[in-house]
This record gives C-alpha cells, structure tokens and sequence, in this order.
C-alpha cells in the first residue's frame, strides 16, 4: 500500500483533496517541518487579517460599542460551532477560561452533584494539570476524598479491565483524555460512558489532544461533561481560550464553584446577589481575553469547512504512512513506535522512541549540517512526538522527516547537543 521513495510521497500529496488548505495558514519558511501542531497549531492567515481588524476597527475605532457588537455573545457562538466539530448540540459547549480552569470548575460541580460518592478515577496517561487540579479537588473535598488511576501495561494502551475494575458504586466523577498527549492512545468513549454510568458515575473527557484530531460524537457517547483547548488542532492562537461542553439535561443541575458575574443570569443588572444563569452559561467566570478569543474563529471554520471525516481521514494515512516507513526505513538505527498501532486506538499524533530521543530532538529543531528545521516535541524519557495536522501537513514532509531520522543518526550529529533539558520542552 506504501512505498519507500519520495515519488510516492509526491504523489499521494497530487492526490490529496485536502491539499489547497495549506494555503489558508501563514507559512513562513518552507525549509521548516511543523510536527507540532498537537501543541500550538499554525496560524490562519485570515485570523492575522482578522486579529488586525479587531484591534484597530472593534477595540480602536468603535471601543466599548464592540461589546454588544462583537464580543459579548462570541463565547456561545463559538460554543456552537466548536460543537460541530465534537458532536454535541446549541447550547451545550461555550468558551472560556483555559483547559485547568473548566476542569475544576465541572469536576467540582459533578462531586457536588454525586455528594454520597467519593472517589475520582483517572489513568496514569492524563495530562499532568487534569491531575493536579483533581489532586486539590480531592484535598478541597475531605479526608474521605480519594483519586484512583488506571494503569497501562505496556506504556501505550490504559489498561481497559484495570480501568473498568476500579469505576465502582463509589465512584462519583471519571475524568479522561479521551487521547493520550503522549502515547496518542485513544479510548472508545461510548464504552467506558456506558460502564460508569451503569455505576452511577458522571465522566468527564479532556478532548484538548482530539478535537480538531478525531471525529467525536458527543450526543452518541452520551457524554456527561467534557472539556478541551482551541490553541491545539483548533488552531486558535497561543493562549487561546479552552471551552467546556454539559450535556443539555445536566446543565441546570449543576453548579459553578467560581460564581463570577459573567455567569450570573442577568450580568447587567448587577445585583447583590447571584443566580446562576440558565444553561451552560453558568459556567462562565468573568471577562473573557477578548483579542485571543477572537482569533478562534477562523481555524474553526477551516476545520468546519473541510470536514471532521475528511480531516480523520487524511490523518490516518499520514500517520499509517509515517509508521511505515519508520518500521521499514528507520527500525535499523534504533526507532521504534510508542503509540498505538491500530488507527482506531489513536490520535493524529505519534510517538517515536530512541534511547538519544531528546538529543535528535534538538538536532530536528537545530540542524548543524542541513537547511532544514523540523519540529515536534520532546516528552519524557524518551519520545518525540510527531503531530499531524491534515489541513497543513503532507506526505513529502512526512517522507523528509524519516530520511532525516535516519541522517541525523548515520552522521551522529546529535552528539553536538548537551543532554541538559530546556525549560519548555
Ligand atoms: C494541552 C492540554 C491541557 C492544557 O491546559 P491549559 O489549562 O489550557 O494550559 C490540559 N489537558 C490536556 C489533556 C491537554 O492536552
């Protein structure tokens, strides 16, 4: 199905009915490999335009009159296209805050909800902020408070059966990246909703590393609560606001711990006292960033535009291409896949093992020898991940990357790195 020469490359890439959204995101240097967009994506070049207009006619020109104009719905109007992209209904995802925030803001308000319950189960795969935000949850909570996590036995997949073992009649709130940001593995979502719920539990997803990745299907899961960030595969920008999603018939059960005015049913009266608005709303803390939250809209209208399904795709040919070749071309200098092979049990980003991972890391990001600078990450002891992003990513990029794998062990240039770590990885 694949081949080892570039000409395959070239031509899957003819083939590609992707292919001109390349040309809606600012490029500024082809001699450079973006593998990284599972941690900040590309920007559109129409959220530049945008972001100018913003600035200059909404904040400059018209000043405060923007807030009814422009700004004051934006969080639910980006809620319910961002809800296009996961599955869910109007009115069910809004945004807000960043990713920790809306975590401990629903997680709270879930343990308020299953009060007779105390314990949270989580995996040892989740994102360390998910895992500290409930590590102060449970402290917040009582001494009868607890957090369990799932283990994994090979280090790519949870452990389904240790996972399911430990929802029990006691379990108030399961909290899971639906895709693992290291190992990319990937949960059926449906069946672990299914299993808490017939213990009593509500789930809460982390989509940060799968939405935008992966098709997701919220109102079929019958999902809880979820959450997830927009400066990812959204592409919205570095600091972009997260969103959060309540399924409709939750959403007035459910209590904001940071009851700010922007949640309040009726912001503009300002009354002494707050009550909640209804709906999701509720969940909203106070003033958004204005600028940053204006920036999501453009690369999720070019993920809406292209189509979850076609996006998915894609995805999985690059990532099975890049498998390929890694197995066929680079096993011999010591790479080996850390995610999971099977494409429905994972993301849009991969995983790469080696021993010197963190210096051909460096070597990627840094070329000695050669015009060309790829970057993907590094994560801890030994991966370097490779996100792909199928509104920009292509198959000749994929193909450089594996060849220059190779070169960078064959020539050994990565002994020019120092093997101290930099602050952000
Ligand atoms: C990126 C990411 C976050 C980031 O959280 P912030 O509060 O936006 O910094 C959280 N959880 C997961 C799973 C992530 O991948």
């Amino acid at each position: 199905m694949f081949e080892t020469n570039a000409n395959f490359a070239i031509q899957k890439d003819k083939n590609d009915p992707l292919k001109e959204y390349r040309e809606s995101f600012f490029i500024a240097d082809e001699n450079t490999i973006y593998l990284d967009g599972n941690s900040l994506g590309r920007l559109p070049k129409a959220t530049k335009l945008l972001i100018s207009e913003v600035t200059e006619k909404q904040w400059g020109t018209n000043l405060i009159e923007s807030w009814n104009k422009y700004w004051y719905e934006k969080s639910s109007e980006l809620g319910n296209k961002i809800a296009k992209l996961i599955g869910a209904a109007d009115n069910e995802v809004i945004v807000s805050d960043n990713t920790s925030t809306n975590l401990y803001k629903l997680a709270h308000a879930a343990l308020r909800l299953k009060h007779n319950k105390t314990e949270i189960v989580s995996d040892v795969f989740n994102f360390p902020t998910d895992l500290y935000i409930l590590q102060g949850l449970i402290e917040e909570a009582g001494t009868d408070y607890k957090l369990v996590l799932a283990n994994s036995k090979d280090d790519i997949h949870i452990d389904i059966n240790d996972l399911k073992s430990k929802i029990t009649q006691n379990t108030a709130l399961v909290v899971l990246s639906l895709v693992a940001f290291k190992s990319s593995f990937f949960y059926n979502a449906r069946e672990i909703t299914e299993w808490a719920h017939k213990k009593g539990a509500l789930v809460l997803w982390d989509l940060s590393h799968a939405a935008g990745a992966i098709p997701i299907d919220l109102t079929k899961t019958n999902a809880d609560l979820a959450v997830g960030c927009t400066y990812k595969y959204l592409n919205g920008g570095p600091g972009s606001p997260a969103f959060l999603y309540v399924r409709k018939d939750l959403q007035n059960k459910l209590t904001s711990p940071i009851q700010g005015w922007f949640g309040d049913d009726r912001p503009f009266n300002f009354d002494l006292n707050y009550k909640p608005a209804k709906g999701v709303r509720r969940f909203l803390t106070g003033t958004p960033p204005v600028i940053n939250q204006m920036a999501i809209e453009p690369g999720v209208d070019l993920l809406l535009n292209a189509g979850m399904k076609n996006i998915h795709k894609k995805s999985v040919t690059l990532s099975e291409y890049f498998i390929f070749l890694i197995q066929e071309i680079a096993q011999k200098n010591g790479f080996t896949i850390g995610s999971p092979l099977d494409s429905n049990k994972r993301g849009s980003h991969i995983s790469v093992k080696h021993p010197e991972a963190y210096r051909i890391c460096q070597a990627l990001i840094n070329p000695q020898k050669s015009k060309l600078k790829i970057i993907p990450d590094f994560r801890e002891p030994d991966n370097i991940r490779f996100g792909f992003t199928p509104l920009y990513t292509n198959f000749i990029e994929v193909w450089t990357t594996v060849e220059r794998l190779n070169t960078i062990i064959e020539t050994k240039e990565y002994e020019c790195f120092s093997m101290k770590k930099k602050v952000v990885t």
